[in-house]
């Protein structure tokens, strides 16, 4: 079973279909991303497993129990930044651990943590919230979530605002955390960071799932390309075309995919003495895979 299930629920804002039929499942240790343009339905669906929305039908299990609006009791293992939590200006980072443990049996070891989120570095739990960086308020923002040891984390638009260091920490962080067990449904507009990041994507649009997949699936489907320079453009797309890979020379450049892999183009270059000058490698994208599937699921309407 897996540690979130999301099975046909539904959520209507008047005759509006927020959430139409959408299932979908976490599994503990997996990094997932939500992902879907504007009015999708993510916080929605974010919404509805942390309880804090009621939904017409369809069932929600988390760790197999239940989780609705008026059944929190799974919702002590589940961590959240959905809004942004209260930061309260006048209390350092440990006060505000400390006031979100109040309701907590068994909170996380508070110095552990704050080593964790790096929140323990240059005074930092010395200083008062009024002083934090974005990027600081964001790593207490999930210090928060972790008070309870949850077993998912759910993050709307973390990296949102980040520089990226900031935003490179945090996918460390989230990384590490993962790696413990700890699962995580992250929505993001910022598709090549969450790409970097995620074992899993569920895409919706209009309210409905339309994809769930590997993050590998996306690249498989896409596959790689390479653009070659070499003393010898011509004879080497002669060879790459006798392989019966697909070769063009745009630009002067030698543009080559459809091999089984770089080694084995790089192989039959040498083979006829042709030295390669430069080499650059094209890879899948969930960007670009993410507006053909909405074309398409657009177009399907
Ligand atoms: P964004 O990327 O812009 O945050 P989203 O994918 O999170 O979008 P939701 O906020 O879940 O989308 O909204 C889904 C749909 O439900 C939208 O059409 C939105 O206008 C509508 N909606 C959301 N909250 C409410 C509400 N409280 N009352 C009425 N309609 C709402």
């Amino acid at each position: 079973m897996a540690l979130l299930e999301v099975k046909n629920v539904n959520k209507k804002y008047g005759s509006r279909a927020a959430m139409d039929d959408v299932s979908f499942n976490v599994e503990a240790g997996h990094i997932v991303g939500l992902i879907g343009p504007n009015g999708a339905g993510k916080s929605t669906t974010m919404r509805a497993i942390t309880g804090l929305m009621s939904y017409s039908s369809g069932q929600i299990t988390f760790d197999g129990q239940p989780v609705t609006f008026n059944n929190h009791s799974a919702l002590d293992k589940i961590g959240n930044l959905i809004e942004y939590p209260a930061i309260y200006p006048n209390l350092t980072a440990l006060e505000h651990l400390k006031l979100y443990a109040m309701d907590t049996k068994n909170p996380a070891d508070f110095k552990e943590l704050m080593h964790k989120t790096q929140i323990d570095g240059d005074n930092f739990g010395k200083r008062k919230a009024k002083n934090f960086s974005l990027g600081m308020k964001q790593r207490l923002g999930i210090a928060i979530a972790l008070i309870r040891n949850p077993k998912l984390v759910i993050l709307d638009e973390p990296m949102n605002g980040l520089d990226p260091q900031s935003v490179h920490d945090l996918r460390e962080l989230i990384r590490s955390l993962a790696e413990e067990g700890v699962a995580f449904l992250i929505s993001s507009h910022l598709l090549d960071e969450l790409q970097k990041l995620v074992d899993d994507v569920v895409i919706i649009n209009h309210g409905k799932i339309i994809q769930t997949a590997t993050i590998e699936t996306f690249f498989i489907h896409d596959q790689a390309r390479w653009t070659f320079d070499t003393n010898d453009n011509e004879s080497a797309l002669q060879i790459a075309q006798d392989k019966k890979w697909q070769a063009t020379i745009d630009n002067g450049q030698l543009q080559i995919s459809g091999a089984e892999n770089l080694q084995q183009v790089i192989t039959a270059f040498n083979a006829a003495n042709i030295q390669i000058q430069s080499l650059n490698t094209a890879t899948g994208n969930l960007e670009k895979s993410l507006l053909d599937m909405l074309a398409a699921d657009n177009q399907g309407e």
